[in-house]
């Protein structure tokens, strides 16, 4: 059912509680990449025009319910008066006298930001007096959070139970679209590209690729190894998931019968242990997979596979990205992520629809300086990927129907 769109409320005057993802990483007191705070600007932006009295709130890291000066949003709350070129007020705490002064001295168009929900250990129990407290801030209430919307916290599911209006922010309405589109009415060629460290996390996506009629799945990264293992590959001593070996195959077995592609790489970048990574000099090379592996250890795909892959991109319609293909904090081991980020790019130019999601891939396409070719960047990491599953997001079931 459709949810309500900020875009429906009559915000003018009206407090407006708006979650946002403000999880941003911070260096020396600094903001130091903030793309998630661009990415909610034009939901603040249009709250200011519309005249609102805009209360912005977000989780910072994880404080554990306790107030901890490094996960204070207060260098948010200036670097986003930065982004805006207006003041952006900040109450110390999100609940309680500090907030709701603040909250009172709001004039129309100004704006608010609360101090971490995480400082308090009842958001992430979605406890109802703490979401009741969230509620008493403000008049409507939107969520713009996208990323925190398959977790049921109280500002992003309990909040919603004490305000006459839940809608949703642009962002939120933006992803929920595109992955919508992608999940619903996907478009052939559909090739889905998986990465990162564990199959467990992805067996819920994979299935739902499956049962969706994705057409290839492409899969790099250490998640590789637990399927190349599974087909008899030695893999030395790369990072596997010996539990999943059994459920590798079953996916493998599923993919055939419906007549879905698998692709895995064909060549890898292998260093001789984990330690020389810490050390200055790295020295790696490049080996086929079918090289027998008695104790090296794969840490990216290779050319040889990037090429594979992005063969296999070729007159893909629909792309859908989630998760690095090596380990993509290390250079030189970011070049097989890279190396997809720019495929994925080219894709989208000859006119497929490419969704990148997940940390990793999505600081790859930044990199990669392709970013403003792929049609949609998600914010949402674990919420895209549930997503994607066909799971309901507890954030997203909490607004109010259209
Ligand atoms: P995930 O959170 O499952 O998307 O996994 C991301 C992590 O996977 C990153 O921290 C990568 O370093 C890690 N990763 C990717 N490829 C490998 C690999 N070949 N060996 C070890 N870790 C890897």
């Amino acid at each position: 059912m459709a949810k309500l769109s900020i875009k429906d409320l009559d915000l003018h005057s009206k407090r407006v509680f708006i979650r946002v993802d403000f999880n941003v990483p911070i260096k020396d007191g600094k903001v130091d990449d903030d793309s998630r705070i661009t990415a909610a600007l034009p939901t603040i932006q249009y709250a200011i025009e519309q005249q609102a009295r805009v209360i912005l709130a977000s989780h910072l890291g994880r404080p554990k319910g306790q107030r901890v000066e490094k996960y204070s949003l207060h260098p948010v709350a200036e670097h986003l008066a930065e982004l805006l070129k207006r003041p952006v007020a900040f109450a110390d705490d999100c609940i309680g006298e500090a907030a709701q002064s603040k909250v009172n001295s709001l004039a129309d168009g100004d704006v608010l930001l609360l101090e971490n929900l995480r400082f308090h250990p009842e958001e992430e129990k979605n406890d109802d007096e703490f979401a009741k407290q969230l509620a008493s801030l403000c008049d409507v209430y939107v969520n713009d959070a996208f990323g925190t919307a398959h977790r049921a916290h109280a500002s992003t599911a309990g909040i919603t139970r004490h305000v006459s209006q839940a809608a949703a922010g642009m962002l939120m309405e933006k992803e929920l679209e595109y992955l919508g589109k992608a999940i619903e009415d996907p478009e052939h060629p559909f090739v889905a590209i998986l990465g990162g460290a564990k199959v467990s996390d992805k067996i819920p996506v994979i299935n739902a690729l499956i049962d969706r009629g994705v057409n290839q799945l492409l899969i790099g990264g250490a998640m590789a190894y637990t399927f190349l293992k599974a087909e008899g590959f030695t893999v030395g001593k790369s990072l596997v998931e010996d539990s999943m070996l059994q459920t590798a195959l079953e996916i493998k077995k599923r993919a055939e019968e419906k007549g879905i592609e698998l692709l895995l790489p064909t060549d890898h970048q292998v260093v001789d242990s984990y330690e020389p990574v810490k050390g200055e000099k790295i020295v790696t090379k490049t080996i086929p997979i079918e090289f027998t592996n008695i104790g090296l250890v794969g840490m990216d795909i290779g050319v040889e596979t990037v090429g594979y892959f992005a063969t296999a991109l070729q007159d893909a319609r629909l792309i859908i990205w989630n998760g690095p293909m090596g380990v993509f904090e290390e250079p030189p081991f970011d070049q097989g992520t890279i190396g997809v980020a720019k495929a994925v790019a080219e894709a989208a130019d000859r006119g497929a629809t490419v969704i990148v999601g997940g940390g990793d891939s999505v600081s790859a396409v930044t990199r990669a300086g392709v970013a403003d070719r792929i049609t949609h960047i998600s914010t949402g990491g674990g919420a895209t990927l549930e997503f994607l599953s066909g799971d309901e997001l507890p954030g997203v079931v909490a607004l109010s129907d259209k």
